[in-house]
Order: structure tokens, then C-alpha cells, then sequence
């Protein structure tokens, strides 16, 4: 064993019999949140993850194996969610038919409860809700069907406008000289990377104009999750015609999972509206938003997370959502889109393409991939998910853990998101000479992983 993995395996047998530091290395409880499952580890096994991690995963932690892990697992928040006894109890319930179980119904009436009844069907002839077993597969079959619809568009002007500010326009030819062909882009605070990845597939430009304060990591800054609305008015000033659709992701996963202003979702509904071009939501964590909404911007500060969910879904034409964040299930993903919205006026044929789509993919559209019984479940994690107690323990936890980090002098992201602590890796390491080529989160997950804790990294 090399002396520097050694080391670290010293330091940590070092911090484990010192309970003195703050905050406490402590030996971890032997047992996951879902009544009490056992490990098959301990944490003292720091020689044997190590050649898990060599041996067996070849430095993957995916590979790792999870019963190995003593501490926290905090490789994804997607689908690892710990459901509550009533959704377990709900599992019972689930109706396995193959066409229109009950859960399917409960699920269209249950839509209209979280995100408003403006959500309803209008249109008997085309469904509104798709249902998908997670987030990625509904955007790939939303952005796959929207390349076919655009494919039989004419292309207006493919010279990029000479108006565009020279940021702005730097940013799009560089991404236009990795991908040529691409014509439409798709303006977002900043794209998660499934989404990017499946907007890059469809032969579009994924394009992330995070606002200002978060470059420039303003630390007062309480909703670092805003999109650049003057970046956004110039790309569709002098470039309507390229953009498809205006997204916004509630929170901001790969921007620090940080939250995005009501004002803020506002000001691109006029935009949308202005420039007549659908906005669309990636809502994974839009009760968490709203829960930022209600602490942070004072004018909402009497109404209740329900009440601000309804706000923000007013504003927008449509959704996806992976059910594997704020769905608080295990496996799910959705597609909504507003009957009275832009989209169906500009793109009618993509509600009959995204069903067909389903059928192609997941099955029949009213179980949409998912179990009967997965469906049951996310009724009730839609209805509990608002639940203001829960969101404060929920974030006050991950707040506390980045305080703690903080006050040890590890640099984080600031003010800190609502599912995650993200670390700054460029800062972490400023005292090592390195370049953005080492990958300097990947160099640190190998240690972690020794310790007995699983992270990711997010570029
Ligand atoms: C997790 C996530 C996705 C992808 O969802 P999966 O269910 O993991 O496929 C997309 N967008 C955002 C913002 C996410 O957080």
C-alpha cells in the first residue's frame, strides 16, 4: 500500500479516537433510514475499501458496493429517498392492471392538488400528463420528439446575429464549433447533465446563463439560482427563431443546488410571453424552491409552501420532473404540459408524439414505466412533500452540515442549496498545483471513499 493512502488511513484511525474535533468524525450508527437495515461493514475497515475500490470497482464509486459504505452515502439524491410509512402502506394498494389502474387516475386528480388545477386535461383527445420511470427518459422523450417536429421547420438564418453581446456570442460559437449542425438552442439557469446530454443528442445547444452574483459567487446572495435576464432578452432579441423553449431548473442542481427567485420565474414568464416562446420548468426540487421562496423573499413569507408551489407552476407552459427528488419516490419521472399554455399552440403534434413515444419505450401511457403500486406511492409523496416541518428539518440538516464545513474552513459553495453540500474543489485544492485536467473532485473522492463516505462530483 502506498504510503500516502497510509497516511490518510492513520489520519482517519487518528480522528475516529479523537472526539475532541469539531465537527464530531464519529463512528456512524450501523443502520440506513427505512425502519433498520444492518451494514455488512464497519467503519474500522478502511484497508478493505481501499482494495474494493482498486481491485473491484477500478476507482468507480458507482461500482462500489453500497452495504460497504459505514458512513453516508451521498453518492445521488436521485431516488435514494426514504419513504414514509403511509407511502410504504400505500405500496399495498397499488393496482397492477394494464390499462387505467386506479393509482393512474388518483395520480391526474393528485397533479392538480400539488401544482394546481390549471394542470387539468382540457383536451379529451390528447393527454397532458406523461408518466415515465425517471427524469432522464422524460426528457429524452421530450427533446428527441421536439428534433423531429423542428427537423420539418425551415431554418431561417444560420449565421449566428453580430448583435448578440460578444460574451454571449463567444459562448454559442465556441459551442457551435463542437457541434455544427446544431441550430436551436435551449437557454436554461444551467442545465443538470442528464439534461444537457439529452439536448446535446437532439442536435441542440444546451445553453446555461447562470445570473451574475453566482459567477462572481456573491456569498449574500440568497437565490444564486436565477438565470441572466439580460443574457436571456439578447439571445431572444437577436435570436428568436433558434429557441425552441426557455427553461429554468427549481433548484439549480448542478449550479450549487441553489434556488431561483419567484421575481426571478417572473420575469422569464414575461419574457416568454414578450417573445412568444414556451418556458418550461426541470422541477425536480420545486418544493424545496418554494421553501427557499417562502424563507428568503419576504413578500411570500405568510403563504404556505402549497401556496407557493401553485405561484410558481402559474407561470410556466410546462414541466418535466424527475419523481426521484421532490416526488419522494424511489423510481418515477414525469411529463405535464398546460392545455392553455404556449406549448400546445406552437407544437401540437408533441403530445400525440410523446404518447406515442411512451408506448415505443415504457409502456402504456397510463402506467408510463412505473408499477402500479410505484404510483400509489407518489400520490402520497407529492402530498407530503410540502409538508413545511419536513422541508425545515430537511434543509436545516444540510444547512447545518455546510456550517459545519464552513466554520472548519472548507470552502463550500455559499449560501448552501437545499440537497446538497457542494465543496469547492477549485478553492480546495489551492494550496496544490493542479490543473482542471487532474480533476481535482475525482482525486478526492478515492480518500472519502477509504473513509467510508461515498460523494460525486458535478462539473
Ligand atoms: C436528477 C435530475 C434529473 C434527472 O433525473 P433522473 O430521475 O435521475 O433521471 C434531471 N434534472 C435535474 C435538475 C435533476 O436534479
Amino acid at each position: 500500500m502506498s504510503d500516502i493512502v497510509q497516511f490518510f488511513i492513520d489520519k482517519f484511525r487518528e480522528l475516529l479516537s479523537n472526539t475532541d474535533i469539531l465537527p464530531s468524525y464519529y463512528r456512524p450508527r450501523t443502520y440506513r433510514n427505512s425502519a433498520v437495515r444492518f451494514r455488512d461493514c464497519s467503519i474500522d475497515e478502511f484497508e478493505e475499501r481501499r482494495d474494493i475500490l482498486i481491485n473491484d470497482s477500478g476507482l468507480n464509486v458507482f461500482l462500489f458496493p453500497a452495504n460497504k459504505i459505514p458512513g453516508c452515502d451521498l453518492l445521488s439524491d436521485s431516488g435514494t429517498t426514504t419513504m414514509t410509512m403511509q407511502q410504504w402502506a400505500e405500496l399495498f394498494m397499488g393496482d397492477e392492471s394494464y390499462g387505467t389502474n386506479e393509482g393512474f387516475q388518483e395520480l391526474k386528480l393528485q397533479i392538480l392538488e400539488t401544482f394546481g388545477q390549471a394542470w387539468c386535461q382540457k383536451n379529451k383527445t390528447r393527454e397532458n400528463m406523461f408518466i415515465f420511470h425517471q427524469g432522464r427518459s422524460a426528457e429524452f422523450a421530450l427533446f428527441s420528439n421536439l428534433a423531429k417536429v423542428l427537423a420539418k421547420k425551415e431554418k431561417k438564418n444560420t449565421t449566428l446575429s453580430s448583435e448578440l453581446p460578444e460574451d454571449l456570442h463567444g459562448l454559442i460559437s465556441k459551442k457551435l464549433e463542437d457541434n455544427p449542425n446544431a441550430y436551436y438552442i435551449i437557454p436554461n439557469n444551467a442545465h443538470f447533465d442528464t439534461t444537457e446530454a439529452n439536448i446535446a443528442n437532439s442536435q441542440f445547444l444546451p445553453l446555461n446563463l447562470p445570473c451574475k452574483k453566482h459567477m462572481t459567487g456573491d456569498e449574500s446572495c440568497k437565490f444564486r439560482g436565477n438565470i441572466n435576464l439580460d443574457a436571456l432578452r439578447a439571445l431572444l432579441t437577436h435570436e428568436r427563431d433558434r429557441i425552441p423553449m426557455i427553461y429554468l431548473t427549481i433548484t439549480n442542481n448542478t449550479g450549487g443546488g441553489q434556488p431561483v427567485a419567484l421575481e426571478n420565474i417572473k420575469a422569464v414568464r414575461a419574457l416568454s410571453r414578450e417573445f412568444n416562446v414556451p418556458f418550461f420548468f426541470d422541477a425536480c426540487r420545486f418544493s424545496e424552491n418554494a421553501w427557499y421562496i417562502k424563507n428568503n423573499e419576504p413578500v411570500f413569507a405568510d403563504k404556505s409552501i402549497q401556496e407557493i408551489v401553485h405561484d410558481e407552476f402559474e407561470q410556466v407552459d410546462g414541466f418535466h420532473i424527475s419523481l426521484k427528488k421532490d416526488g419522494l419516490v424511489n423510481m418515477g419521472g414525469a411529463i405535464i404540459i398546460r392545455e392553455d399554455g404556449l406549448f400546445p399552440q406552437i407544437f401540437p403534434q408533441m403530445q400525440g408524439a410523446i404518447t406515442d413515444h411512451q408506448i415505443l419505450i415504457e409502456g402504456h401511457p397510463t402506467y408510463g414505466g412505473l408499477t402500479g403500486r410505484d404510483i400509489k406511492a407518489l400520490i402520497q409523496g407529492l402530498k407530503q412533500v410540502v409538508n413545511q416541518n419536513y422541508l425545515d428539518s430537511r434543509i436545516g440538516q444540510v444547512q447545518r452540515s455546510g456550517q459545519k464545513l464552513s466554520d472548519l474552513g472548507i470552502p463550500i459553495i455559499n449560501p448552501v442549496g437545499g440537497h446538497a453540500v457542494y465543496l469547492n474543489m477549485d478553492i480546495f485544492h489551492v494550496v496544490v498545483e493542479c490543473k482542471d485536467e487532474d480533476y481535482k473532485g475525482l482525486s478526492f473522492r478515492a480518500p472519502l471513499m477509504i473513509a467510508g463516505l461515498r460523494i460525486y462530483e458535478l462539473r
